[in-house]
């Protein structure tokens, strides 16, 4: 134990937030999943920028790594500390937890790294207006931990990912500068886009103190339809339809095996009288009702085999009840290989087709269950029956991934679970650049190692 560091660390936080019992870390030390853990010298919970920067200031001093943590939601291990590392502290970022006025008129908000999704969708809301980044683990999940993941989630067609969400950042970097850059410029091309930068550094480059947001009209009428499909090609034939539909949100893909473990563990009914292979979960949201624009397109789909269609809040929530249980589902069942991933529209049939025979193939006895975003591109591929430390399976897929053009990460990051890859979807000439970028900003390395650059950068 570190004493010293953690008298200076005490003098910063005050006592009560530097959390040293093994029991009380014990949360912070383990993701979500049950895949990735390690030990810290200390979870460390400053109350504010000042703090930040001097918790860093102690850290450096001492030679102690910091790894920045939010909801600790993160899918690929990058908020949890190293199990190889010798001597590191998490950094708790909850407390930052102040959300600003909305300014009505320019449709922006500031909120602190520590704020959740669901406080910052729920202040937004008050006040006429929405945040447009939704994901399951809205709960937990905080602005700090979306902005340095690039989160995605649920509406990434319609509005973007996290990056095209924030307006301005907050940061306080390795040696304890603070980059604020939170006056709301929508246009502001007086040099590199820092906080575009900040967004998908996963920790890396600089810890994130707050950001300027951008919010979106909230749309008054919403439906959602769940459709019975026989399989994946006509599933995307319906996404191709179903975007003529300027008021299309969401378009949600899961599989038969995938809704049958949910109605098991969730204690849910089958969505319909009779099982589909292929199942999407549609929504459309405007300021005028979207439900006879959406019955109009539906009704040109003859691959729909069945549908169910609810536009009150009760309704839509029972129809999204089987895609928001997956990933908890999946977890029930033992510890998942999360594998992220995204491919080009017109290689996601093969790749369902080919992914399925290879984890057959490559693990033996495995359960493997398919979900995702359909209308980014984007499958989540979880594996439940290797060992944690098996990666055999890990590797097969990604390389299929990269074998069919697609990207090793879609929107989870690439964390630890995916750093021995990193070099499949990005060139030599990427992993330079952003080594460099790393050294420009964290030279000593002191900022989440382990994390996102392949081992030696
Ligand atoms: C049920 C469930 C559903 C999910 N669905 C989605 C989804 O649809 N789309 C999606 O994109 N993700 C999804 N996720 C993953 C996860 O919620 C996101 O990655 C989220 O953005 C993580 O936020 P967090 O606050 O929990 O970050 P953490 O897990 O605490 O940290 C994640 C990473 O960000 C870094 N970090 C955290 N805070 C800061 C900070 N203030 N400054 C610098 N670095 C920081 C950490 O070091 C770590 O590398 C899901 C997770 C779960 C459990």
């Amino acid at each position: 134990v570190n004493e010293p560091l953690l008298a200076a660390l005490r003098e910063v936080v005050g006592p009560a937030h530097v959390l040293t019992e093994p029991d009380v870390r014990a949360g912070y030390e383990v993701d979500w999943t049950g895949r990735w853990r390690g030990s810290a010298e200390a979870v460390v919970r400053p109350g504010n920028v000042a703090e930040v920067a001097a918790v860093l200031g102690a850290s450096a001093a001492a030679g102690v790594t910091v790894v920045p943590q939010g909801g600790n939601t993160g899918l690929v291990g990058g908020g949890v500390p190293r199990a190889d590392a010798v001597s590191q502290i998490v950094l708790s970022l909850v407390r930052l937890d102040e959300r600003g006025r909305v300014d009505g008129g320019a449709a922006q908000v500031s909120a602190g790294a520590g704020v959740t999704l669901t406080q910052l969708q729920a202040h937004a809301g008050a006040a006429g207006l929405m945040f447009a980044v939704d994901l399951t683990a809205r709960q937990s999940a905080t602005v700090g931990g979306m902005v340095a993941t690039n989160a995605g989630g649920l509406h990434v067609l319609r509005y973007g990912s996290m990056r095209a969400q924030v307006v301005g950042i907050e940061a306080v970097l390795a040696d304890g500068s603070v980059l604020s850059r939170m006056g709301g410029l929508v246009k502001d091309n007086s040099g590199y886009d820092l906080a575009g930068l900040l967004c998908g550094s996963e920790g890396t480059l600089a810890v994130v103190t707050g950001a300027r947001l951008r919010l979106w009209p909230r749309p008054t009428h919403r439906v959602t339809a769940l459709l019975g499909l026989a399989d994946l090609p006509g599933a995307l034939s319906v996404l191709s339809r179903l975007r003529s539909l300027d008021t299309l949100e969401a378009v949600e893909v899961m599989f038969d095996d995938g809704i049958e473990l949910v109605c098991a563990h969730a204690q849910l009914a089958a969505p319909f009288s009779q099982p589909h292979p292929c199942v999407l979960v549609v929504e459309c949201a405007g300021l005028d009702d979207p439900t006879n624009d959406l019955a109009g397109v539906l009704s040109g789909c003859p691959e729909v085999l069945d549908t169910a269609v609810a536009s009150d809040s009760g309704g839509r929530q029972r129809l999204w009840s089987w895609r928001e249980a997956h990933t908890e589902a999946v977890n029930a069942l033992g510890i998942p290989h999360k594998l992220d991933v995204s491919l080009p529209a017109q290689r996601m049939a093969e790749f369902e087709g080919e992914v399925r025979a290879l984890v057959t193939s490559v693990a033996l006895g495995s359960r493997l269950v398919l979900w995702g975003h359909l209308g980014d591109g984007n499958l989540h591929v979880n594996v439940v029956g290797p060992p944690p430390d098996d990666e055999s399976v890990d590797e097969a897929v990604l390389r299929l991934v990269a074998d069919l053009g697609g990207s090793i990460s879609a929107e989870h990051g690439i964390g630890v679970a995916k750093r021995r890859w990193l070099s499949l979807t990005r060139s030599s000439a990427d992993v330079a650049v952003m080594t460099a970028v790393k050294r420009a900003f964290d030279p000593t390395g002191m900022l989440n190692p382990g994390v996102l650059l392949p081992a030696g950068r």
